[in-house]
């Protein structure tokens, strides 16, 4: 598989054999379950506003097709690149299947900073981009939403291109749209409250009081904030957040609201008044009882995973922990890990309902939403700390173990073609 050859492909497939060699897996079902099914690189020309033409690099995998379409994100980001990608999206297949979605993975993006694009630029590039992938998505084949970089204006921009194509609405085709054209509502926070409702689950089997106790939130998007918000609605408070532009940090708690007007008008957490400016590598090392990473992957290395003051490690971001620093916390034991596929699984179940009301034509009330959104997840974090706990095993390696079992399983009975 050299093909995806990437230290966070090399990460995902680690973790992965970690599971296969504890289930005794046969080498050709190893295989099977590890490759991609599909990818596609595609350039994507773009007129920008001075009249140039420039072209991105565009990326979508496909991870397996073994339990109904494939589901998953499209990330503009400089360092995107095939290896990340799908890795991000054989983390979506056992995301799906830990939460019982009849999907696989699927993963894309385009190598763009998105910031540095006028709105009408990221037009033309989302709608090249979706044209380059029309044959390759749609609502029983691949079905995209919003990752880092990306919005809900960015699905718009994609349900309505893939529509024109079709000749009629199509709004089944990406998930994470505005609610207005076929969105569900809860879809926007769905991310961020999944989060704080596993770090509070976490703090509960710990027996830590949530009133009183402390966050530290790295990203500040769409998943850090609204998970830091659901976080202070349980009763914690935020002491410290961080962006791509830098980390501030107030002892006594963020005042959220307001936070969220300064970034909203600024595009950075950096010089938000009530707050001391914070080294951003020494945001991840604050004493805290609640750690949420919601940035990038390989944020907690070996190189500072020993230094973690945190007791619950809440990952919001896909793949924040690298496998030697997964070793050392595991070493350590004294911070729980609710792992990635389990944390931020919020946003594809709400994806889910979002695509279910869409091909019904019939939506839901918030109250419905997030009744089954935090009932999905309830089951699945009671299976992984069950899984965990009879095999003594680590969170992460239970949580991965539960959802390749199940794509295993389905691959099983499917059996191989021809
Ligand atoms: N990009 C999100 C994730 O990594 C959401 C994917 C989706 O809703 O399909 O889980």
């Amino acid at each position: 598989m050299d093909l995806y050859k990437n230290p966070v492909f090399d990460m995902a497939c680690r973790q992965f054999d970690a599971v296969a060699d504890r289930l005794q897996m046969p080498d050709g079902d190893r295989l099977r379950l590890k490759s991609p099914k599909r990818a596609l690189c595609v350039s994507v020309p773009v007129r920008m506003e001075d009249g140039s033409t420039r072209v991105f690099a565009g990326y979508r995998v496909q991870h397996h097709l073994s339990l109904g379409p494939t589901k998953g994100g499209i990330r503009y980001h400089p360092w995107v690149e095939l290896g990340e990608v799908a890795a991000l999206a054989m983390w979506m297949s056992w995301k799906c299947a830990l939460t019982g979605l009849p999907y696989g993975g699927a993963k894309g993006g385009v190598a763009v900073d998105p910031r540095a694009l006028t709105s009408g630029e990221l037009e033309r590039l989302t709608r090249r981009y979706t044209q380059e992938l029309i044959g390759f998505i749609g609502p029983q084949l691949d079905v995209p939403a919003p990752d880092l970089g990306t919005n809900e204006q960015t699905m718009a921009w994609m349900m309505d291109t893939y529509s024109v194509h079709a000749g009629h609405p199509v709004p089944g085709v990406v998930t994470g749209k505005p609610v207005g054209i076929g969105g569900s509502l809860g879809r926007r926070e769905a991310t961020g409250r999944g989060v704080a409702y596993l770090a509070g689950r976490a703090m509960d089997t710990l027996g830590l009081a949530a009133e009183g106790a402390t966050a530290v939130i790295q990203g500040y998007g769409n998943v850090g904030s609204v998970a830091a918000q659901s976080l202070v609605k349980q009763g914690l408070r935020v002491i410290a957040v961080g962006d791509a532009t830098g980390a501030i940090n107030n002892p006594k708690g963020l005042d959220l609201p307001h936070l969220e007007r300064w970034v909203a008008e600024r595009k950075t957490v950096v010089g938000f008044p009530e707050s001391e400016p914070l080294p951003p590598e020494e945001l991840l090392l604050l004493p805290c009882d609640v750690l949420v990473p919601a940035a990038m992957e390989r944020q907690i290395t070996e190189s500072n995973a020993t230094r973690l003051r945190c007791r619950v490690l809440a990952e919001g971001a896909n793949g924040p922990t690298t496998p030697e620093a997964d070793r050392i916390l595991n070493e350590r034991g004294d911070v729980f890990v609710v792992p990635d596929i389990l944390c931020n699984a919020g946003g594809v179940v709400v994806s889910y309902f979002e695509w279910v009301q869409d091909l019904q034509s019939f939506f839901w009330s918030e109250g419905e939403v997030m009744d089954r959104l935090f009932r999905i997840l309830e089951g699945a974090f009671v299976q992984t700390l069950g899984l965990a706990r009879r095999d003594g095993i680590p969170m992460r390696l239970a949580a991965t173990t539960l959802g390749v079992q199940r794509v295993w399983e389905a691959k099983k009975l499917r059996g191989l073609f021809p």
